[in-house]
């Protein structure tokens, strides 16, 4: 099959800012850009303009099927004959040059995407950080040695899994190709990743970086594509394991598929409903942007955005009517504009989705206190005016249901065991924020709410060296930290029984 792979050329483009390169429109198999084997291609939008950028090659089963080849060849060496230390400096390498580019790929994705530019910039930081991060972890990974007295010598061997299949979502393309893809090569395993079918372009451009860094042919590869590419991946008998991030839907179908085919192991990062609360006693300035920067920031679509908060009585009047004045201020605009701080959603079902919740919301008895309509860009695009809602109650969709988008709802309380009940009542437990003066009252908030992550007088605060991951129906498995490693490690033990009488003999 790889060799019926036909190379194509990467394609002139100039982005919106006027940056011009050259952009990857192949699939990446092999450490080649290539045609898919239908011919097909699909364009990728413009969120901001609803125009095309570029269109790009589509996989279909064929191509997944070639991409999983092409990594388990590659696994021979690069799992078990690479140096551990060479594929530290190779991924340092890439997170090198994606630095040089920072700017350019960061265009890329607030083209592709519709988040603003300076955020964009800050993922595009956070994916060379996470590189790093993992790149220094590749010549420390090691089992252990087992004592048991018993004329046996143990150790444990940690080694790599095979071929990964990852599969990303479009709210943070390349940060989730990170994210996936570095823990994965420092460990020794070859990856196939699949990009969102709405976001394909800065994968395919930091493919070319990776050619550029020199890694093998078939430790990375990357195949663009709809949902049942993804599904070809799961079910593949020769895939060791699944890392999936996006609806908790979708990742039910995919583990439930990785499992009864050949038993793959799985990560899954879901979706989220996130409770960000805010007590009588709390920096009330600092509690505010932190709000804001929960529900607002990526135009709300984010797995874990408090997208629930909840107000102790005592300031709840004051935090509404000073939450208001922040959401009507946030400018929703161009997102190359300098004074954006929302650009568009980043597709019309994400619009129209949200735009229903927002609908529904009103039927079902909130009070919309501002917001709550689409609002036309310079040049259409899929923009929605920062919402909020109050008098809401936990039985409301709206509540209950990860909107994914810059829709928040606000809910009164009074004491610290009522806020905690009302937080845990979801079944999501991805993040939760909490802000407080008193610590004790913090540490205790922390240890009773049910999420993999809790922010204390922050939010959105990800840092490379710790894990992130859900509870419940956010899923499960970690990624990033030292926790983002175990996921693509399995442990072999080792017992050599010893011969001590013969040699107690000779004595
Ligand atoms: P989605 O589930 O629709 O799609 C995610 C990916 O799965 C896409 O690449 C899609 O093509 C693919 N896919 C779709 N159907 C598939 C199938 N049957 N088999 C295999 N793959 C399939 O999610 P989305 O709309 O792209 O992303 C939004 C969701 O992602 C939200 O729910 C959000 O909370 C979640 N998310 C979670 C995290 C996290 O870390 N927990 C991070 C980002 C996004």
């Amino acid at each position: 099959r790889l060799s019926t792979l036909t190379p194509v050329k990467n394609e002139p483009l100039t982005l919106p800012n006027g940056a011009k390169y050259e952009q990857p429109v192949g699939l990446f198999i092999n450490g080649e850009f290539v045609k898919s084997q239908s011919g097909k291609r699909f364009e990728t939008e413009n969120p901001t303009t609803e125009t095309p950028i570029i269109s790009v090659y589509e996989a279909g089963e064929a191509d997944a099927n070639a991409a999983v080849e092409a990594a388990k060849n590659a696994f021979k060496n690069w799992g078990f004959k690479t140096a551990p230390s060479e594929r530290g400096v190779l991924l340092n390498k890439l997170a090198d040059l994606i630095e040089r580019d920072l700017d350019l790929i960061s265009a890329i994705e607030t083209t592709d995407n519709g988040k603003v530019f300076a955020q964009a910039q800050g993922d595009v930081a956070l994916v060379v950080k996470v590189l790093r991060y993992y790149a220094g972890f590749a010549d420390k990974i090691g089992g252990d040695l087992v004592q048991t007295n018993d004329g046996f010598f143990n150790y444990t061997r940690k080694e790599p899994l095979g071929v990964c299949g990852q599969i990303i979502p479009w709210n943070f393309p390349l940060l989730m190709w990170a994210w996936k893809i570095a823990p994965a090569l420092t460990t020794g395993n070859t990856v196939v990743l699949k990009t969102a079918e709405s976001t394909p372009l800065s994968a395919l451009y930091a493919c070319k970086l990776s050619q550029e860094a020199g890694f093998p042919k078939g430790v990375l590869n990357v195949v663009s594509g709809y949902g049942p590419v993804g599904g070809v991946l799961s079910a593949h008998p020769d895939i060791k394991k699944i890392a999936f991030t996006g609806s908790t839907a979708t990742g039910k179908q995919v583990a439930k598929t990785a499992l009864t085919s050949n038993l793959k192991k799985t990560t899954m990062e879901l979706g989220g409903k996130s409770p960000n609360i805010i007590f009588d006693d709390a920096n009330l300035e600092d509690a505010l942007s932190a709000a804001a920067l929960g529900i607002f920031f990526n135009s709300g679509e984010v797995c874990c955005a408090g997208s629930r908060l909840f107000v102790q009585a005592g300031v709840y009047d004051q935090v509404v009517e000073a939450f208001k004045k922040k959401a009507e201020s946030v400018k929703v605009g161009d997102p190359f504009d300098p004074n954006s701080l929302q650009g568009p959603q980043q597709n019309k079902n994400q619009f129209k989705k949200i735009l229903g919740y927002i609908e529904q919301g009103q039927k079902e008895g909130a009070h919309l206190l501002c917001g709550g309509s689409a609002q036309a860009g310079p040049n259409k695009g899929y923009f929605i005016q920062p919402t909020v809602f109050t008098d809401v109650n936990n039985d409301m969709s709206i509540v209950r249901e990860e909107i994914f988008g810059p829709v928040l709802t606000i809910t009164k309380f009074n004491t610290v065991d009522e806020v905690i009940d009302m937080a845990n009542d979801s079944e999501y437990g991805l993040a939760a924020g909490i802000h407080t003066t008193d610590i004790n009252k913090a540490h205790y908030v922390a240890e009773n709410i049910a999420s993999g992550t809790i922010w204390v007088n922050c939010y959105n605060a990800f840092h490379e060296a710790v894990p992130f991951g859900g509870y419940k129906q956010s899923g499960f498995g970690k990624e990033m930290g030292r926790d983002g490693l175990e996921n693509y490690l399995q442990t072999k033990a080792v017992r050599v029984k010893l011969d001590e009488r013969k040699w107690a003999d000779k004595q």
